[in-house]
């Protein structure tokens, strides 16, 4: 399986990272290695200024390319709620070198993912709450109305360049928020007011 990463899809995010409002979808990908879904989650030695993005999570459930919008939903069944771990102090040097993102984004345990995924059917995809709260305080916290490209949009984009299959996982984009973690800290998502996973920094 694959993890496909939308960058700037919520524009009070892009403006805080003083980046523009992207005129497509921007997508990036980690490995399956960076997948997480354990509790002890270690800082990484090469950075020191470790990130937490936290977005809405689909899970892919039918083999496609050349999707089109209006057939994107019967590509996938379930929404889940993930942490998109960034190295912002490497993204700003690979960014400011024109170099590509991976050792930012695509290191193992990047992809914090929740075990549980709701069936789309429960869900009311133009209007789904999650947050991330950080020791107990929300400290991000978005709406899937908001996202510049939505769900359908996203994947009739990238199945244009890369062939999606079952189990591939999008993460839609982050609202704003990012900031640093520290070892110490707990991170826990929440998915219309549901605890979807708990994180500790060690
Ligand atoms: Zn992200």
């Amino acid at each position: 399986m694959k993890i496909i990463c939308i960058g700037r899809n919520y524009s009070d995010h892009a403006k805080e990272m003083n980046s523009p409002i992207p005129e497509e979808p921007l997508f990036f990908m980690k490995p399956d290695t960076a997948l997480f879904r354990e509790t002890n989650f270690y800082y990484p030695e090469f950075t020191s200024d470790l990130h937490h993005e936290v977005e809405l999570v689909v899970k892919i459930s039918k083999v496609g390319k050349h999707i089109s919008v209006k057939n994107a939903p019967n590509y996938y069944s379930a929404i889940g709620l993930g942490i998109d771990f960034t190295a912002r102090d490497l993204q700003k040097q690979c960014k400011a070198q024109g170099l590509p993102w991976e050792k930012a984004k695509a290191f193992d345990n990047s992809a914090v993912i929740s075990q549980q995924f709701i069936s789309k059917e429960e869900l009311d995809l133009g209007n789904i709450n999650f947050s991330l709260s950080k020791n107990n305080t929300t400290i991000q916290s978005g709406n899937s109305a908001d996202m510049l490209f939505h769900i359908d949009e996203l994947i009739s984009h990238v199945s244009k360049f890369v062939t999606l299959k079952t189990g591939d996982l999008i993460y839609t984009g982050t609202p704003e928020g990012v900031g640093p973690v520290q070892i110490g800290d707990e991170l826990s998502g929440y998915l219309n007011g549901n605890l979807m996973f708990s994180v500790k920094i060690k």
